[in-house]
């Protein structure tokens, strides 16, 4: 199977050195293989990204030499390219959950959980939901608000090869727990949105940061629930600062917008990396 790699940015910021560092990786994997790069843009959280921002993603990538052959500004076999215009797609995928039992509704609140949930959070720090909706006896309620949750099989272990960590295992409804795949406010959530949509553009190898690995797992759940073929997947280190902390967007002299108004060139950056990998 040819490869196809993507690079899937969130516009609700510039992006920094860490989110550029694995698009670099992304792309060297693709290219050393002779493969295809999807540019994707995670653009569903609408009121936190802004057309600026998504200028913003292609110039900087752009300027520091990345290359994609299908995208927002390209087109391609599997557009459109920025998920805030696949939202029937991801619809359909729901549909498809809910008539075979995979999902439920859930009315509880943010305030409501986090009283029920003191102590567990998953690996990844997102409380684990207590399971307070998923056996209501009817799933009609009078309630307008809900979310969709999935119903992950609790004490099933999801298992994975790395292709840079090796394997990789967690526990469903330890390491994480029934997660949101359609938020209250009507967004399909990341991990249904991304599910989908590396499914339909056919993407053989998932490159991004570790901070996804349980990430990976609940993704994992859902390919085996719609019985698609799930992709590989290459997890990068996260870049840190000089204090250890991992770079977010609130390291703004790190941005790459910042980084080339300071003088600084994409061959000089490139070069660090390569010498760091
Ligand atoms: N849009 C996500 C981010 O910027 C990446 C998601 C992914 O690679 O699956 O963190």
């Amino acid at each position: 199977m040819d490869y196809r790699g993507r690079i899937a940015p969130s516009p609700t910021g510039r992006l920094h050195l860490g989110h550029a560092r694995t698009f670099w990786m992304a792309q060297k994997r693709a290219v050393s293989q002779g493969g295809c790069m999807v540019f994707r843009m995670e653009d569903l959280d609408l009121p936190r990204c802004s057309p600026e921002h998504v200028q913003g993603c292609l110039e900087d990538l752009k300027w520091l030499g990345l290359a994609w052959q299908e995208g927002p500004d390209k087109g391609g076999p599997y557009a459109p390219y920025l998920q805030s215009h696949r939202t029937a797609l991801y619809k359909t995928a729901l549909t498809r959950l809910a008539e075979e039992g995979h999902v439920y509704r859930c009315y509880c609140s943010r305030k409501d959980i986090e009283r029920a949930v003191r102590a567990p959070h998953a690996s990844d720090d997102d409380p684990i939901y207590p399971g307070t909706c998923r056996n209501l006896p009817t799933q009609s309620g009078t309630c307008p608000q809900y979310c969709w949750r999935f119903k992950v099989p609790a004490g099933e272990t999801v298992r994975f090869e790395d292709e840079r960590l090796g394997s990789c295992q967690y526990e469903a409804g330890r390491d994480f727990g029934d997660f949101v795949v359609w938020r209250a406010d009507g967004i399909p959530s990341y991990q249904l949105a991304v599910t989908v949509d590396d499914h339909l553009m056919r993407i053989t190898e998932v490159v991004r940061g570790e901070d996804l690995l349980v990430s990976t797992a609940r993704q994992l759940l859902l390919y085996h629930a719609l019985s698609w073929m799930p992709p590989s997947y290459y997890h990068c280190p996260l870049v840190t600062d000089d204090t250890g902390q991992r770079l977010a967007k609130r390291h703004r002299s790190l941005s790459l917008q910042a980084m080339r108004i300071a003088g600084a060139t994409p061959k000089a950056i490139r070069e660090k990396w390569r010498q760091a990998f």
